[in-house]
């Protein structure tokens, strides 16, 4: 079975510009009483706020697929993971319907001083909220 993945990639390292000429501007804090943890949100264009945390330290990654397609990664090897991710749903056409992924990769910092990687994808073609 062949997988269909159409993803191109952006490195941006500061802000990133989506084909819809909207970047995303991301939110980035800590939550109420876990200062070890950060919350990267966005405002998502379909009325969403998708939201993921990373747990200071550990090597992990959490992510949203907000409902529109467009999803984030946030922590350790976020680009990697999200690739991995889009790979994952490409085998079954899970996303055949959004028509291939721009993937976007950037660093936010962290409340505690430290760089977070954040990587999300933008679908070529949106699902309706
Ligand atoms: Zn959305
Ligand atoms: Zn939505």
């Amino acid at each position: 079975m062949a997988a269909r993945l159409v993803l191109s990639l952006n490195g941006c390292y500061d802000s990133c510009s989506l084909s819809g000429g909207a970047s995303i501007k991301f939110i980035v804090k800590s939550p109420l009483n876990k200062a070890d943890v950060v919350e990267v949100r966005y405002d998502c264009f379909c009325g969403c706020k998708p939201r993921a945390q990373y747990q200071r330290g550990t090597d992990e990654a959490n992510h949203e697929h907000c409902c529109c397609g467009q999803v984030h990664f946030v922590g350790a090897q976020a680009e990697d993971r999200l690739k991995a991710y889009l790979a994952e749903r490409a085998t079954t056409g899970m996303d055949d319907d959004v028509g291939g992924y721009t993937l976007h990769a950037q660093q936010v910092k962290a409340p505690w001083g430290d760089p977070v990687a954040v990587a999300y994808a933008v679908p070529h073609h949106p699902r309706k909220h």
